[in-house]
């Protein structure tokens, strides 16, 4: 079978604005499908409203396009995709790998929040879909940037939710179906999420969906080796004035500093930047100094 094109993606979730986290995955994302002459697209994750704050996404938007990064193809919402999320649902309740949880996080607890089996002690009007992990699931897959991974997921995760108790769909289950739908060829993000991918894995193959490749970004720490790319108290990035972000994300990228032009516009500045990549020099881990590239500016 040919390989089909390269399409990567960035999926934030509008939870606040751009940080530096962020705004690595955007720009390894970008960088990377670019110099594969592929396609980027944008995905809005808004899957959690308790979690999100009004006119994020928006913000979100505006600040890529400062960055000179646009969305090959109209941006997607998560919070349209609700039929295709309830048809991958049901095609897993189907073939016996999804069923309902009346397990309580209290239920969990002596399990510290694993589900191994139901151990709900009543009924609960609103229960949540799980998806069942067979025991003894471990899951390996190769990630560009951080070799072999490989999880116990029956021990580890557990039997995991695809929609919550509360309705909400569950990210797990949505991404899957989403970058299916997308047919995104080429998965990158932070390395927080590298513990997910098994389970991504592990839900495509139950609905019959292709397995993208994986390249999971460093995190974005501070000089103390302090994990920000998570944390409300994350420096946001500046739309005014994106260039001190975007060569702080090009450092902790790994990038050779003096490789980026150091004056003219964000879109010149974006093609030396693709003109100079090297994708062999993203590290695994953190690069501690990045605070002090980030301050000095
Ligand atoms: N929406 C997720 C987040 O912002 C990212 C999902 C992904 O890239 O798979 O953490």
């Amino acid at each position: 079978m040919p390989t089909p094109p390269y399409r990567g993606r960035f999926a934030p979730s509008p939870t606040g604005p751009l940080h530096l986290g962020s705004l690595l995955a955007a720009l390894g994302s970008w960088l990377l499908a670019r110099q594969a002459g592929g396609q980027w697209l944008v995905r809005i994750e808004d899957l959690d409203p308790p979690r999100e704050i009004a006119g994020a996404a928006a913000a979100q938007l505006r600040t890529l396009a400062a960055f000179g990064m646009q969305s090959d193809e109209p941006v997607w919402w998560q919070d349209t995709r609700g039929d295709a999320y309830r048809a991958a649902l049901e095609r897993l309740f189907a073939s016996g790998d999804a069923f309902w949880c009346h397990c309580s996080r209290s239920d969990l607890a002596a399990d510290a929040g694993v589900h191994r089996r139901c151990v709900a002690m009543r009924h609960r009007p609103d229960p949540a879909a799980r998806f069942r992990v067979p025991p003894f699931t471990t899951l390996a897959f190769d990630d560009a940037i951080q070799g072999r991974v490989a999880q116990d997921v029956a021990t580890e995760v557990g039997d995991f939710v695809l929609r919550r108790a509360d309705g909400w769909w569950a990210y797990q289950l949505a991404v899957v179906v989403d970058d299916a739908a997308q047919g995104i060829t080429d998965v990158v993000r932070g390395a927080d999420l590298l513990d997910s991918t098994p389970r991504q894995i592990l839900l495509q193959r139950a609905l019959g969906l292709p397995t993208p490749r994986y390249a999971h970004l460093p995190l974005v720490v501070d000089g103390a080796g302090r994990k920000l790319s998570k944390s409300l108290a994350a420096l946001p990035v500046d739309p005014d004035d994106p260039l001190p972000a975007l060569r702080a994300a090009w450092a902790a990228l790994g990038q050779e500093p003096r490789a980026l032009p150091a004056t003219g516009s964000i879109a010149n500045v974006l093609q030396g930047a693709l003109r100079a990549f090297v994708p062999g020099a993203i590290p695994r881990l953190p690069q501690a100094p990045l605070a002090a590239v980030h301050n000095t500016e």
